[in-house]
């Protein structure tokens, strides 16, 4: 009885009201940034061997009038859980189309390849394969040159489904990357399944990689991974140049983080590339 008049007492709880307030004025606020053109995306580049800049990562930003610059970790869950990740994820798709066709003007650029974050909801909408093809299609921007970033939270989805999802769209030339790769619940069976091009190895493992003999046995084992099974392996959050050459070391060839720069609004991004 003590426990339940904890709780009801809970539920009245003026600081949680307060929690469930900001959190509904935060979902209409999401609602209508979409319709103001409050997001952008900023471009973080990637780098292969002997630091060539290969493309580029779009990461979504929120431009709040009073907020400021919001990062997608204070959104992003919100979005998912609303369903507005739909609206938004096609955003980010259009706008990330038109980036690849603006690149593909310019020499210095034609070849950059640029990855899009998918989150398993949007993945598992039933319309999401059309979506994306009618979008490449309609902008004009080489399939060939997109790259879609999954998490393993899509694991625990049917996978067969996914398998065919991820199929037809490898069929018009798209390229898949597992993102944020070790930290979720893969299957060594499914991921031989899998049609990837790419695992990314998570930064909280190359974080600690010079001084945590478990990190550097678990990025060890991913670039070994990858390799057997004929996967390129990037690791992201590298901001040392001595945690770039622990990775290339053990054989790693791909690299994003703040060593080679933070993420760039698409003018900065082109300044960045003509400075090279
Ligand atoms: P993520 O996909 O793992 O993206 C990498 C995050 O690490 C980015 O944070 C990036 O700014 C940050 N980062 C890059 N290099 C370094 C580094 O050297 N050190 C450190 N400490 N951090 C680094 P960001 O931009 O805040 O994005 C956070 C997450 O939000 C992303 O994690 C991704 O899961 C999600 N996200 C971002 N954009 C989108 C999007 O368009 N759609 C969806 N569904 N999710 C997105
Ligand atoms: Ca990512
Ligand atoms: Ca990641
Ligand atoms: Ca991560």
């Amino acid at each position: 009885a003590k426990a339940a008049g904890r709780n009801a007492l809970r539920f009245f709880d003026p600081q949680m009201q307060t929690a469930v307030n900001a959190r509904m004025a935060l979902e209409g606020d999401l609602r209508q940034a979409l319709q103001l053109g409050e997001f952008c995306l900023h471009y973080q580049p990637q780098v292969g061997d002997g630091g060539r800049i290969t493309g580029a990562e779009a990461l979504l930003r929120w431009r709040h009038p009073q907020r400021g610059m919001v990062a997608p970790a204070a959104f992003i869950p919100l979005a998912e859980e609303s369903g507005l990740i739909l609206a938004l994820g096609r955003w980010v798709l259009e706008t990330a189309c038109a980036q690849l066709l603006a690149w593909a003007a310019k020499p210095a650029t034609a070849r950059l390849s640029l990855a899009v974050n998918v989150s398993a909801r949007q993945m598992r909408h039933p319309g999401f394969v059309d979506e994306v093809l009618a979008t490449l299609a309609r902008s004009g921007a080489n399939p060939a040159r997109l790259k879609l970033e999954l998490t393993e939270s899509l694991l625990v989805d049917d996978v067969e489904v996914t398998i065919a999802k991820m199929t037809a769209l490898k069929a018009s030339g798209l390229g898949f990357s597992l993102d944020d790769f070790g930290t979720g619940y893969s299957s060594l069976s499914y991921l031989k399944r899998l049609p990837l091009e790419q695992l990314k190895i998570d930064q909280s493992f190359v974080a600690d990689v010079l001084t945590d003999p478990n990190d550097a046995a678990i990025v060890r084992t991913i670039v070994a991974l990858g390799q057997s099974l004929g996967l390129s392996v990037m690791a992201e959050g590298v901001e040392t140049q001595a945690q770039r050459e622990f990775l290339f070391h053990h054989g790693c060839r791909a690299y994003q983080g703040y060593l080679f720069s933070r993420p760039l609004s698409a003018e900065q991004f082109d300044a960045f590339i003509a400075a090279r």
